[in-house]
């Protein structure tokens, strides 16, 4: 038995918060309308939509299927979804119990004989008192054939719902001590499969989500990975449609996401059949938090002169960690990095320590804004013990006025390895896109031509 601490928020909450957030930004979800079908030419796609009232045509430039396992875009676009099927099938409950197990904390128990699983349980703490969704194997009086008929057995299967006493029957096995279980919500039964697409992207119609692939549940991976690759590939499809993306932008999305997808279903398939690797456990838990996300051999990733200078700092592809103690000018708070970067723009961070160094830096910033047309914001870092005042370091820069941040407590410095002169360009998926130690407008100009057309 493995217990780990562990937060569930419902699928429900995290759909609601998602739906919000989509609605400040102006959109909505438009449920019961399906994809038909859809065909694209060199200018756009045209789908075929059903409705309440009837078929309808749209035409988009792009067409994004996060249509789930069963994808008709994945389909339309004849895709290869390679792997297979676990044989197991498994059943989950949502349900209270008595035990007096420490609160926030999941528990995995599980039998074996020779090495193999002949019995889980895995519970997950759901707000509410002492009431987890509990993951178990189906017993043989609920097993039944495969109900898809597109050879994708994968996902919820409702039609087939446990009650209270086959979740009681693998609680009296497997719970770590005497327990009951009450109050059932919901139950189901699912099937895991594992496969991965071939390609992300054809032409102008993208895959993301489980309609690119799927996996074991194990860690909690598979929304998780989803919704990063819909932010890796909105922030590219914002630049493409204002016409404004570089040759390759969007075929980087699947440079950068198909490994990711291809090394999480390897990971979640192991951890399925022969349980956790034995990292230690701040690895471990920043894994599965997917902050260990990299993507190293992106094309899209690059740094400059010096760079080597930059010890302990961020490679490129990595994520750019936060850090906070950043102070601004009159404002009696400090700030978090994170709060300075808008993810929706490039951001790039010019660090000085010296005063010499800011005409070259103030070169950078001419360039930055003249080629990126609004799309990369300038921030100036200021190294704790510098001399140079806030108000000369932005009125140095030509132009707007760049915003002055000092790493008052080094801790900038630390996470970033900065050097007077470096800088750290981060994308608005909050990857290092490029950096350099020794700052050079020709350098940074040349990565920007790999993001941003011409
Ligand atoms: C038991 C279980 C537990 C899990 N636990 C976790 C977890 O703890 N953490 C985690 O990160 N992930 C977890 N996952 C995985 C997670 O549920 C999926 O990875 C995630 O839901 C995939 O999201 P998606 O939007 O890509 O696809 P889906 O959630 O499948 O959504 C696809 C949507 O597209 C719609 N659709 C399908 N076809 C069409 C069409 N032709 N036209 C219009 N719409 C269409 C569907 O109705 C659906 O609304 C779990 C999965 C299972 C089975």
């Amino acid at each position: 038995m493995c217990p780990t601490a562990s937060f569930g928020l419902p699928q429900y909450e995290t759909e609601r918060l998602l739906a919000d957030r989509l609605a400040e930004l102006g959109g909505r979800v438009e449920r019961g309308v399906e994809l038909v079908c859809f065909a694209q030419d060199t200018d756009g796609v045209t789908a075929v939509l059903r409705g309440p009232d009837g078929e309808s045509q749209v035409w988009a430039d792009y067409l994004v299927g996060c249509d789930g396992a069963h994808s008709a875009v994945r389909k339309g676009l004849g895709l290869a979804f390679t792997g297979d099927a676990f044989p197991e099938e498994y059943m989950l409950g949502d349900v209270q119990v008595d035990w007096n197990q420490p609160v926030g904390y999941g528990i995995r128990s599980m039998h074996q004989v020779d090495g193999n699983t002949d019995d889980v349980l895995v519970a997950i703490p759901l707000p509410g008192r002492r009431r987890y969704r509990m993951s178990m194997l189906v017993p043989d009086v609920l097993a039944s054939a495969p109900a898809q008929q597109d050879g994708v057995e994968h996902g919820l299967e409702s039609d087939r719902a446990p009650q209270l006493q086959h979740i009681q029957a693998v609680l009296d096995r497997l719970a770590p001590e005497p327990t009951r279980a009450s109050h059932l919500r919901w139950s189901s039964v699912f099937r895991i499969s594992h496969r991965i697409v071939d390609r992300y992207q054809r032409g102008r119609v993208f895959v993301a989500g489980d309609a690119a692939h799927i996996h074991p549940p194990t860690g909690a991976q598979g929304m998780n990975t989803g919704i990063q690759d819909a932010v890796a590939l909105a922030w590219r499809l914002a630049l493409a449609v204002k016409g404004m993306a570089a040759d390759g932008l969007l075929e980087s999305y699947d440079a950068e996401r198909r490994p990711v997808g291809e090394e999480v279903v390897g990971r979640t398939v192991r951890h399925a059949r022969a349980g956790f690797e034995t990292d230690d456990p701040e690895t471990m838990l920043r894994r599965e938090a997917q902050l260990l996300v990299a993507y190293p051999d992106s094309p899209l990733v690059g740094e400059g002169a010096g760079a080597e200078a930059l010890k302990g700092g961020p490679a490129p592809g990595s994520r750019a960690p936060d850090c906070r103690g950043l102070r601004r000018p009159a404002v009696a708070f400090p700030l978090r990095l994170h709060e300075l970067l808008d993810g929706r723009r490039h951001t790039l961070l010019l660090c000085a320590d010296e005063a010499e160094q800011l005409a070259e830096l103030a070169a950078v910033v001419a360039l930055a804004r003249d080629r990126a047309k609004g799309h990369v914001d300038v921030r100036l870092v200021l190294a704790a013990d510098s001399e140079i005042s806030d108000d000369t370091a932005g009125g140095l820069l030509d132009g707007p006025p760049v915003p002055v941040v000092r790493d008052s407590a080094g801790e900038f410095q630390t996470a970033y390895g900065a050097v007077g002169g470096c800088c750290y360009l981060i994308r608005p998926d909050g990857q290092v896109g490029f950096r350099a130690g020794r700052t050079r407008a020709e350098e940074l100009g040349a990565h920007l031509a790999k993001v941003l057309a011409a």
